[in-house]
């Protein structure tokens, strides 16, 4: 999915959770605003993303890391199949699209979170909230557009739930749908 799509289905998502649990415009607003970063966030494993072209120098390391690795998996030798399976994990759609990865970092934020003060969390809470179903909105619809590895380590090939391709027109009608749902939930969250 395109870097758009991405970020309307996350607010999309965000917005409908936000009215599910009766959330206040606030929290809703900050919730949202999370929701575009984490919407965006796990393409950060490529520099033709959004995300990427916008803070390059955070995501070089890994760039440089995936092409190194990438370079030595093209070299025969005992490692290649190896390197080759690693550099496919380090490369798009690899470790930043697998769930278990914000798992963990979720784990190790959590205490980080509940040491904080409450005046603290108020403002963090939501937008960590919008972060989190940003970024499961954009694996669950990479799954209908070009399939992710959803259950790794567990079972490693990419899960495809739709033959159809990023950036088509599969997508554009999609983004049409989403938008057409988006509309009225803003206006009732918001209270317009
Ligand atoms: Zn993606």
């Amino acid at each position: 999915m395109t870097a758009k799509s991405h970020e309307i289905t996350g607010i999309a998502a965000t917005e409908g959770i936000c009215l599910l649990t009766s959330q206040k415009p606030a929290f809703a607003l900050l919730a949202c605003a999370g929701a575009i970063v984490g919407s965006l966030l796990p393409d950060f494993d490529t520099p033709n993303s959004k995300i990427g072209r916008k803070l390059p120098i955070l995501f070089f390391p890994v760039w440089l890391f995936h092409s190194l690795i990438y370079l030595l998996s093209l070299l025969p030798g005992p490692l290649q199949k190896g390197l080759k399976n690693y550099s496919r994990q380090t490369g798009h759609r690899g470790f930043s699209h697998y769930p278990i990865t914000w798992l963990v970092i979720a784990l190790i934020l959590l205490p980080l979170l509940m040491n904080m003060s409450a005046t603290v969390q108020i403002w963090i809470f939501p937008i960590l909230a919008g972060m989190g179903i940003g970024i499961a909105s954009h694996i669950l619809t990479d799954m209908f557009f070009g399939g992710v590895s959803v259950l790794y380590p567990f079972y490693k090939p990419r899960i495809t739930l739709s033959p159809f391709k990023t950036a088509g027109l599969a997508e554009k009608i999609v983004c049409i749908a989403v938008l057409a749902t988006l509309i009225p939930m803003t206006l009732r969250l918001f209270r317009i």
